[in-house]
């Protein structure tokens, strides 16, 4: 039978996961289909109840779902569990739905894309304590990068994370700007330089170390205001491209068994954001 997955969200017109898994369908010759799903949040769920019903393969789930869809699943991944956010759920062989995370693990692969495997003991500073960050500083701690510390704004956010992740520190934003020269990778996970908002930089990176590696998550534009401060500085820098891209690769593999061509994606979806 033909397979179908979904991504449901709030809004949902702009999300770029349909044709991304519809291509990869195409390439790989599998026969299935990925559509978008708006739900609002007081449908959400109804909209679940309705994918089971309607035997869903899987789907994906972004904002404002992430956190209020945990209890309507069947099962849950022990590191979506700890994250307290779902963005795969996945159909059991014996029909169960389980939520899995995949976005720390895609950001993880994009980073290790760019840089390689060998930057585990470095010191990580990881900029944001929101949802992208939890799942970011778990699967760092998971795949072995063990000094993380967290600057927030609100800084019992940060507190939060990090005594739940049993390691790492949390700072203020102007303790993280006055330290920089103590980390090697900076991770940038606040809203700060998408296309749509108007914020600032969550500090100034005049004192970025030398070498140093920058990551953002926004994607759009990929080019944001945070890797061009670290990049006039001579940092190696990393888009939040790869990271959607491979989270959207991880869904595939746990609903098809065999991981996509991401490179191509990426390359793709690069020359459209340009
Ligand atoms: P979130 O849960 O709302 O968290 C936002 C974070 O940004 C919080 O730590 C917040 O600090 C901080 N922040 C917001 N406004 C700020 C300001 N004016 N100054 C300093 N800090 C500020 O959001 P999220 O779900 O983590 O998403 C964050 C970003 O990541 C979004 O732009 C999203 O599009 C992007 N993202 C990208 C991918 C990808 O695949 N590349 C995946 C997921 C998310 P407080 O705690 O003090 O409020």
């Amino acid at each position: 039978m033909k397979k179908w997955f979904a991504v449901i969200g709030d809004p949902i017109s702009h999300s770029k996961s349909p044709a991304m898994h519809n291509a990869w369908y195409k390439e790989m010759n599998v026969d299935a289909t990925y559509i978008p799903i708006h739900v609002e949040p007081a449908n959400l769920h109804q909209a679940v109840t309705s994918l089971k019903l309607l035997g869903a393969s899987g789907w994906n789930v972004t904002i404002p779902h992430k956190e209020a869809i945990l209890p309507l699943l069947d099962e849950l991944d022990e590191q979506a569990q700890k994250m307290g956010a779902v963005n795969t759920v996945v159909k059991t062989a014996a029909g169960k739905y389980k939520g899995y995370n995949t976005d720390g693990a895609g950001f993880v692969r994009s980073l290790e894309d760019m840089i390689g495997p060998a930057h585990k003991d470095k010191l990580v500073l990881l900029i944001g304590a929101g949802g992208a960050a939890r799942g970011i500083a778990f699967a760092l701690l998971a795949e072995g990068y063990q000094h993380i510390t967290i600057a927030n704004r609100t800084l019992a956010k940060a507190e939060a994370i990090v005594e739940q992740l049993g390691c790492g520190q949390a700072i203020s934003l102007q303790e993280a700007e006055n330290n920089l020269q103590k980390f090697a990778i900076f991770i940038q996970t606040t809203p700060a330089g998408m296309t749509s908002g108007t914020l600032d930089l969550p500090f100034s990176l005049d004192k970025l170390p030398q070498g140093a590696i920058a990551a953002d998550i926004v994607y759009n534009p990929l080019m944001t205001p945070f890797l061009q401060a670290a990049e006039s500085k001579g940092a190696t820098i990393v888009n939040g491209l790869g990271m959607f891209v491979h989270q959207g690769a991880i869904a595939y593999n746990y609903w098809l068994g065999h991981y996509p061509n991401t490179s191509s994606t990426i390359a793709e979806l690069t020359a459209q954001l340009k």
